[in-house]
């Protein structure tokens, strides 16, 4: 039996998070996996999810981030894998840093090149060449790949076994030929490396490990997954995923009371009950990160049921239809997301993703282990 739990608590399953690295490894038996843990392992707690990856069950080969920050609390923690900065480093006082604490960096621009070239390094560096192959977000032109791949090489401060990655755009959506146009290209820009060596690749996230299996090359790169969320695009979710939510957010109701038709619940009045009905308060709000858009009708799971979302989303509390012949009493465990209910589908009635979901939540959430 769960305990009941006053406030929000987000209870993260540690199992569910090993069985997903196994189910990433099974889709992706030839490849290296590189972990992402940015934003406090997208809300699941930095260390923690990083400590059970590296346990004999799972064994992650590397992680990724996105600050220099994030990769020294890691350190910090005693995780002595490989840590990759995803976006590289953003100032050329972090150089000695990322040398000294074995961080390997993503190059991607002019800027970061040239701060490699000119460092006075003890230690050369571990870098990831970063390509544009369409996402034009991040990534060297395609017209210069080949310069820096060579100038990267030739420098005296980077180690001589530079891994190529690219990033997808559009993976989510199976039916999208913008991932077919970025997988040609990255072959093609491969292919022209002079010298020709073969070079470790790596351009699947979540979304393409699990429907492009022509990019799982060297080293994927999952996120979501990792943390039991389908990545695809509901529309490109053909087949169900053997995933497990690692999150789940509950909380409890703290009172329950009568409303007539025609009476109105929350802050603008903005709902109005077409019938008598039960009201439940439920102690999660925005500022515990539960979106404040999420609109009338989001399910809220209580006692194996589905019950509605119903006006304004407050700072600290919810309102939800129990109906008029509802059992609930107060102190009743409430699930937001997770198992039983996926976030995905919260997201779809928040008109946001997963991932802002997840790694929305606030510092006053209490993050606990599953027994
Ligand atoms: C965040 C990130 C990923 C992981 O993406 P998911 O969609 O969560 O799997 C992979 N690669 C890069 C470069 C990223 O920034």
């Amino acid at each position: 039996m769960l305990t009941p739990y006053k406030t929000a608590t987000a209870v993260i399953d540690l199992k569910a998070l090993v069985y997903n690295y196994r189910t990433i490894k099974s889709l992706a038996p030839q490849s290296q996996i590189l972990a992402v843990l940015k934003a406090n392992a997208y809300g699941h707690g930095l260390e923690l999810i990083a400590q059970a990856l590296v346990s004999e069950e799972a064994k992650a080969d590397a992680f990724g981030v996105a600050r220099i920050e994030e990769a020294l609390a890691l350190r910090a923690a005693g995780i002595v894998a490989p840590i990759v900065l995803l976006e590289g480093f953003f100032s050329p006082e972090d150089l000695p840093i990322l040398a000294v604490n074995n961080l390997h960096t993503v190059v991607h621009n002019q800027t970061q090149l040239n701060a490699i070239n000119d460092a006075e390094l003890d230690e050369p560096l571990t870098v990831w060449l970063k390509v544009d192959t369409g996402m034009h977000r991040l990534g060297v032109e395609p017209k210069l790949f080949n310069d820096f791949y060579q100038n990267l090489q030739l420098s005296n401060n980077v180690k001589n076994d530079i891994v190529i990655m690219s990033h997808l755009g559009c993976a989510d959506d199976v039916s999208n030929n913008r991932t077919q146009v970025q997988y040609e290209l990255f072959e093609q820009l491969i292919s022209s490396l002079t010298p020709n060596e073969p070079v470790k690749r790596s351009l699947a996230n979540s979304a393409a490990i699990c429907a492009f299996a022509n990019t799982h090359y060297d080293w994927v790169r999952p996120g979501l997954m990792l943390y039991g969320v389908n990545p695809l695009l509901p529309k490109s979710s053909t087949q169900p995923l053997d995933l497990k939510s690692v999150m789940t957010l509950y909380s409890s109701l703290i009172e329950i009371r009568n409303i007539k038709a025609g009476e109105s619940v929350g802050y603008g009045a903005s709902w109005v009950s077409e019938k008598d009905t039960t009201i439940g308060v439920v102690a999660i709000g925005y500022g515990d990160g539960y979106p404040r858009h999420a609109s009338n009708g989001t399910p809220v799971l209580i006692n194996n049921r589905k019950v509605p979302l119903v006006g304004r989303v407050s700072m600290d509390m919810i309102t939800v239809d129990l109906g008029l012949d509802s059992k609930e009493s107060i102190g009743d465990l409430v699930t937001l997301w997770g198992k039983g209910l996926p976030v995905s589908e919260i997201a779809e009635y928040s008109t946001t993703i997963s991932y802002e979901l997840l790694c929305n939540i606030t510092r006053r959430v209490r993050i606990e282990l599953t027994e």
